[in-house]
């Protein structure tokens, strides 16, 4: 099948030293408005996986707390291979202002008291959360975190 329609195919996972950010792709819309996207790579592939319970505890966190820190976000989706998060943001933001607000991000997991938005009005599985899954993968990911070129 041909997976170069699609740029993450085309990265070689066996070569990249994670955790990391990477820029993944800058898009340009019809009129003009350009949307960058970027891997935020926790975990090193093919090594492991984040357990769903912290990754949707993570999907949760870094979907308002990202928005604190960066102007223009989209939207923060986690991978399926469950080894980081894709960022999206509208604009030309360059990998190490996304890496320095991924750390003040990942910082605020760490004193997390309170999951926002567990519950079954707001989200489509909320028993299936872990804040101190969450704050373990925040901690690796602080570990070491740099840019990708
Ligand atoms: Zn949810």
């Amino acid at each position: 099948m041909d997976t170069s329609l699609v740029e993450s195919f085309s990265l070689d996972h066996t070569k990249v030293i994670a955790p990391f950010v990477r820029l993944a792709g800058r898009y340009e819309g019809p009129k003009g408005d350009v949307i960058s996207k970027f891997d935020l790579r926790f975990l090193q592939p093919n090594k492991g996986a984040i357990p769903t319970s912290a990754m949707h505890t993570l999907e949760h966190l870094l979907a308002i707390y990202f928005r604190k820190e960066i102007d223009n976000v989209i939207d923060v989706s986690p991978m399926g291979c469950r080894t980081g998060f894709y960022f999206l943001c509208f604009g030309e933001a360059k990998p190490v202002i996304v890496m320095n607000a991924l750390e003040k991000v990942l910082k605020k997991v760490i004193s997390t008291k309170e999951i926002p938005a567990a519950n079954a009005i707001q989200c489509g599985n909320y028993l299936d959360h872990s804040l101190s899954g969450a704050i373990e993968y925040a901690k690796i990911a602080l570990e070491g975190l740099r840019v990708l070129e």
